[in-house]
């Protein structure tokens, strides 16, 4: 069965900057699932599986622009101490903040005594990544999965 719209992917991948060594890999855990054509994972990823079946493993490499996006000026923000609990803070350093939009990655830039300056960036955003990615299986999404746009069971969402 091949990789299209509305049918749920799992899939193994390790993603790094390009000729950098890898930041991120799914084979130390479960692999990832999710439903295609829905926004669920970056476009330069998703296009590059489409068409692909299970067994098939490939590597892409994929622009910023097609990964999380180009990096943005202006989008820091000053937060107070309290919302960070009692984690000791380093500028540099990558924290989830719990926000009106649900948890995100922030950059911590500067730790002052009662507020923080994070860079609301996502971490990889600006960097062109390479993914190594073996195809793990491929089925047809239940109606309820593309009625919620996201994955059920294995692998996704249990609700
Ligand atoms: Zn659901």
């Amino acid at each position: 069965m091949k990789i299209e719209k509305d049918r749920v992917v799992r899939f193994h991948y390790t993603v790094s900057e390009l000729g950098q060594e890898p930041i991120e890999s799914s084979r130390d855990r479960d692999p990832l699932a999710i439903l295609i054509g829905h926004g669920n994972i970056i476009p330069g990823l998703e296009n590059a599986m489409m068409d692909k079946e299970a067994g098939a493993t490939f590597a892409v490499d994929v622009k910023a622009a097609d990964a999380y996006g180009e990096r943005r000026d202006g989008l820091s923000q000053r937060v107070p101490k309290k919302h960070f609990g009692t984690t000791r803070l380093v500028p540099g350093q990558q924290v989830v903040l719990q926000t009106n939009f649900g948890p995100r990655a922030v950059t911590v830039q500067k730790v002052g005594m009662s507020v923080v300056d994070v860079d609301l960036n996502h971490p990889m955003a600006g960097k062109d990544l390479h993914f190594d990615v073996e195809i793990v299986e491929v089925r047809e999404a239940s109606k309820e999965e593309i009625e919620h746009g996201h994955v059920h069971g294995d692998g996704g969402h249990q609700h």
